[in-house]
């Protein structure tokens, strides 16, 4: 088990968890980063007392440092802050579940200095798979799934000792909100009906993702660069009531699934103490109470996040950063209430068919992609009128 660590995001929904996780488990919390909740952090900090914190909103950061002027915590600022706290702690491991692509250059910093990851961050694979894997070689750190699905897999991969064996990874959706709904519901669902997840409860950003199943698409990405599979060996079912969290099917077609109550704390506590288990105070799964469990293909067509990331990934080179970095301001102008639902898809498509990309050789390739699909989502993105 883990015995230091530093916990990026530690204000959100993933990052809350870990901190009480931590602390149940006895972990040594040293480091400690958030977006710009200053209130949550310093009850955090009260309560550990972590060497390190950061702080990305700067002005955010100032009032921190003046409101714990009476404890011995050092506060940075900004993206190089989040770095300097997943770098320079004493931590052995870094818990990265910032949002969105902002994570990728801390999850960098922090395999480079030699601590291991726990990635929940699944944009920092999206976007810099090859950069970060390769890296995580070289240095010897272990990247460790947070993600629900990918959690799965690698629980259901610990008994594979011959990769040959292996035919294909199935990917579990919940389906998220719009489920069923067709062309002319989804015209008009508006972001309060997007929030409304049926199964989980996460951040904004990643909520609209599952509506759109864009979030399903960058899984799949993820879990081409966690487990060395092809795009075309990782299937995608939907399954409405979130139990089976995802599946591996070997050649002789025995399928091996991991199944629990929906509950982060399993896939969170999996990655500090693996590859050890320690009890958690998830519910025990009552199957009898469930009594059935359902599998649908996905519409395609529809929510067609999967497919686009598909032809990201198969293409490859900085095009899944321009279909992550599209989709992340698609999906700002959407819960800004300034484009439609459809038009998150809508223009995330364009993006990946309008730029062109390159090959990734250093990480300024990837920034590039990044900041140029924004531009074209800013310059293209059809607006709601009026
Ligand atoms: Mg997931």
């Amino acid at each position: 088990m883990v015995k230091n660590i530093a916990l990026l995001g530690s204000t959100g929904s993933i990052g809350k968890k870990a901190f009480n996780i931590s602390k149940r488990l006895g972990i040594n919390i040293v480091a400690l980063a958030a977006y710009n909740n200053i209130d949550v952090l310093e009850n955090q900090i009260r309560d550990v007392n972590p060497e390190l914190v950061a702080v990305y909103d700067s002005t955010a950061a100032i009032k921190l440092k003046r409101n714990i002027n009476d404890t011995f915590t050092k506060v940075f600022s900004g993206l190089e802050g989040l770095c300097e706290v997943a770098s320079r702690s004493k931590a052995d491991m870094v818990l990265n579940s910032v949002m969105g692509m902002v994570g990728l250059m801390p999850t960098l910093a922090a395999i480079n200095s030699g601590k291991n990851i726990a990635l929940a961050n699944k944009e920092t694979l999206v976007v810099g798979g090859e950069l970060v894997v390769n890296e995580a070689k070289r240095q010897g750190v272990k990247i460790l799934p947070v993600d629900s699905e990918h959690s799965a897999i690698f629980q259901c991969l610990e008994g594979c000792n011959k990769k040959k064996d292996l035919k294909k990874l199935i990917l579990t959706a919940s389906g998220g909100p719009f489920f069923g709904k067709d062309y002319n519901y989804l015209k008009k669902v508006k972001k309060e009906d997007a929030l409304k997840h049926p199964n989980w409860r996460m951040g904004n950003k990643i909520t609209v993702d599952s509506a759109t199943m864009m979030n399903k698409g960058l899984e799949i990405i993820e879990a081409v660069w966690l487990f060395g599979v092809e795009q075309e060996n990782i299937e995608v079912l939907v399954h409405r009531e979130s139990v089976v969290h995802s599946m591996i099917e070997y050649k002789d077609n025995s399928i091996i699934a991991q199944l629990s109550v929906p509950d982060m704390e399993i896939p969170i506590q999996y990655a500090l103490t693996y590859p050890d288990r320690e009890f958690s105070n998830v519910k025990p799964l009552d199957l009898k109470s469930i009594s059935s469990l359902s599998f649908y293909e996905p519409d395609f067509q529809l929510f067609n996040g999967i497919n686009i990331c598909r032809e990201a990934i198969e293409i490859g080179g900085t095009l899944p950063a321009i279909a992550n970095g599209a989709n992340e301001e698609a999906v700002k102008l959407f819960l800004e209430d300034k484009i439609g639902f459809l038009e998150i898809c809508n223009v995330v498509k364009k993006s990946i068919k309008s730029l062109t990309p390159t090959k990734i050789e250093k990480i300024e390739d990837i920034l590039k992609a990044d900041r140029d699909a924004r531009d074209f989502v800013l310059k293209n993105a059809i607006r709601v009128e009026g």
